[in-house]
């Protein structure tokens, strides 16, 4: 199997290490809304470790036998500059790459795990769970605290994503990340699904857009 690797738009391996994915849940209060949960009031985070890490332009295989398996695209910054405890200033330039990536989560699972009080980690954090597309430079995005993305399912717009709606901004968000776990370089951040999450079937064609700088399709085996 071809071990993962960061990549540029150009299909160049990145110089960075494949590090961990520090996830955000609920930080768009229309998607905590349809799944019926609270909104926090501080970042909800969880990691998925490098072997989550896959290639969203590739096949997406799911796990079989273990319930459905939902997307969430989420915008993601991949990281270039150690941070602990940093300012919004110093997370802003630790920013080298922007891109897209799927939160997938098998959502039965999670939503056992959840109710006996368990952590989520297998729900979550299984094999391949993190599919990555490629990162464009983050001055190729005009603002990323006011950008948008979209998932479209064969053919349809499932999600919209817009960064001015999270509960916690980009750059709050990695500040309030490095109080917790140091950012490393080659580590990325998942900063939050949208509304519209759903179920993947096989055969899906799945498109994202990110902005007027990348555009990507992928299947689901
Ligand atoms: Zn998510």
């Amino acid at each position: 199997m071809m071990r993962y690797q960061h990549r540029s738009q150009y299909a160049e391996p990145l110089e960075l290490p494949c590090g961990k994915a520090v996830c955000v849940g609920r930080n768009y209060a229309d998607h905590a809304k349809e799944l019926n949960n609270p909104v926090p009031t501080t970042p909800l985070l969880f990691i998925k470790p490098n072997t989550a890490m896959t290639r969203l332009d590739a096949p997406l295989a799911l796990p079989e036998g273990r319930g459905p398996c939902h997307f969430e695209t989420e915008l993601t910054v991949l990281i270039g500059k150690s941070l602990t405890a940093a300012s919004e200033q110093q997370a802003r330039e630790a920013i080298v790459g922007v891109g897209l990536g799927l939160d997938l989560t098998l959502r039965e699972l999670q939503e056992q795990l959840k109710q006996q009080g368990h952590p989520w980690e297998i729900a979550k954090a299984f094999d391949h769970s993190c599919p990555l597309s490629a990162f464009v430079p983050a001055t190729q995005i005009d603002n990323l605290e006011d950008t948008e993305y979209q998932l479209w399912v064969n053919g349809e717009l499932r999600q919209l994503g817009q960064t001015r709606n999270m509960l916690t901004p980009i750059y709050r968000l990695l500040a309030y990340c490095s109080q917790h776990f140091t950012l490393l370089p080659g580590d990325v951040v998942l900063t939050g699904t949208p509304a519209g999450v759903g179920v993947l079937n096989s055969g899906d064609r799945l498109k994202f857009q990110l902005a007027d700088a990348m555009t990507l399709e992928t299947e689901v085996l």
